[in-house]
């Protein structure tokens, strides 16, 4: 019986703890919210090769700059949410349409959730169970096509996702899937050409939303496009949800007919997917799909979180994080631009940056420049960029994401901090004393924005 927080509190001290077997590996300890700490101590009792791995992962995280685009920090409170009571119940099926008893609470949680969502992106239908976002993708797919039907799509090459068509993903192996492309100049979409392509093909979906695109994504545009040829058209909002709910990008509504989305990129909540809709007949499809269609039992646990999450996006202070996440990507690419490198198509409108390395140093390739960042203590992935010589495994391109930094409490004078230190260690040609100064910057910055907890 849930009685308040004070009991909470009893019940993990009941627990044994031998508080001096914790050692921790680094003198500067990341600070921590004291439920992690008893946590850590918790788990050290039966399983220290896990605490251990655990508390590396906590100062990994405090000590180095995310820049990985799709990634952030996610509030103490969405963190241990996910690890709670919820974990132990089947709930297959919906709220109050179970095929398990004792539900009850699973219910309560799950509205929460669904209800919180359809506030956040002012929709009429949330389904929150998908595991994650290629999850989401599949059960959306099933909904709205048969097998063999035409899906036009942004290849992955060009910034799409795998789940959007590539061949031994379940939507190239299902679905006959066509291609649009970006501009070989701008980069950017060219809308009459998508017009055209569409007109060309003639697709059951158009999918837009992306992986790798910097730029805003006009929806509207989009849905004209899909009436004149009479397409459903599909937003995967993945990357920019925390943008669109917090009012920082366009919302997909009322164009799309169907929005997929993970929770865990700039939204901020715990690894999961999310289907949002305003067509009820689009909404009972995707119900089925999602359960019985593609998954069993729902990950209880991750939909409390979800509630969690989504409840602290609709608090004024995540318009203020949205908006921050822009401002500081638009400034790390001026400082980047100032260093010599060209961003692809000329900047940025969103939380993302995809760095053409080239004009720095044409020899310079996106995987040296991960590998090297890593060992400064800067993270980030090398990616593709439109037209790319190089293949997918090496890259002249570095994707980078603000919205990690922004949590952190960054602003653009660190950001142009940043794009300092990402230069020295581009511009070293991987040599280990300079990544091992920039290192210990990267310690200090951190230290000084230390993680939410
Ligand atoms: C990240 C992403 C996904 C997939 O999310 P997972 O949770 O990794 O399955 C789907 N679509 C887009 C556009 C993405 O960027």
């Amino acid at each position: 019986m849930w009685t308040g927080a004070n009991d909470m509190t009893a019940t993990i001290h009941a627990h044994r703890f031998d508080v001096r077997s914790l050692t921790m590996t680094t003198k500067n300890h990341p600070p921590m919210d004291t439920l992690s700490l008893d946590l850590l101590r918790l788990i050290k009792q039966s399983d220290p090769d896990v605490a251990a791995l655990l508390q590396a992962e906590a100062a990994r995280q405090a000590e180095t700059l995310e820049l990985i685009a799709s990634e952030n920090h996610v509030s103490a409170s969405v963190m241990h949410a996910a690890g709670t009571w919820m974990t132990n119940k089947y709930a297959e099926g919906y709220p109050g349409k179970r095929y398990y008893g004792g539900c009850e609470h699973h219910d309560t949680a799950e509205d929460l959730a669904r209800n919180r969502a359809k506030k956040l992106f002012g929709c009429d239908y949330a389904n929150v169970q998908p595991h994650c976002g290629a999850n989401a993708n599949i059960a959306a797919f099933m909904a709205m096509c048969d097998p063999g039907d035409r899906i036009l799509s942004l290849p992955i090459k060009s910034g799409g996702h795998l789940s959007h068509g590539l061949k031994p993903n379940f939507s190239g192996t299902f679905y006959e899937i066509h291609d649009y492309d970006v501009d070989p100049d701008s980069e950017r979409l060219d809308y009459d050409v998508i017009a055209a392509r569409a007109h060309e093909v003639k697709p059951k979906m158009i999918i837009c939303g992306y992986s790798a695109y910097p730029r805003t994504i006009d929806f509207a545009r989009f849905r004209a496009i899909a009436d004149e040829v009479g397409a459903i058209l599909m937003a995967d909002i993945a990357h920019i949800a925390g943008l669109v709910a917090g009012g920082a990008h366009p919302s997909p509504f009322p164009h799309a007919h169907i929005v997929t989305t993970t929770t865990h990129k700039t939204l901020r909540g715990p690894r999961g997917g999310l289907i949002l809709s305003n067509d009820e007949e689009i909404a009972k499809k995707i119900d089925r799909k999602v359960f019985p269609g593609s998954q069993g039992g729902p990950l209880m646990h991750v939909i409390t979180a979800k509630a969690v999450a989504f409840r602290e996006a609709l608090e004024p202070s995540f318009r203020d994080y949205a908006a921050n996440v822009v401002t500081n990507a638009k400034a790390l690419a001026a400082s980047l631009v100032e260093h010599g490198y060209r961003l692809c198509t000329g900047g940025t409108d969103n939380h993302l940056l995809l760095v053409d390395l080239r004009p720095r140093d044409a020899d310079l390739t996106g995987a040296d420049a991960e590998q090297w960042l890593e060992t400064a203590g800067i993270v980030t992935n090398k990616n593709g960029i439109p037209n790319d010589p190089r293949k997918p495994m090496v890259t002249s391109g570095l994707r980078l994401g603000t919205a990690a930094l922004t949590t952190r409490g960054m602003g653009t004078s660190e950001m142009k901090v940043v794009a300092g230190l990402l230069d020295r260690v581009m511009g070293s040609q991987g040599d280990a004393a300079v990544a091992e100064t920039v290192r210990g910057e990267v310690r200090d910055l951190c230290g000084a924005f230390p993680l939410p907890h």
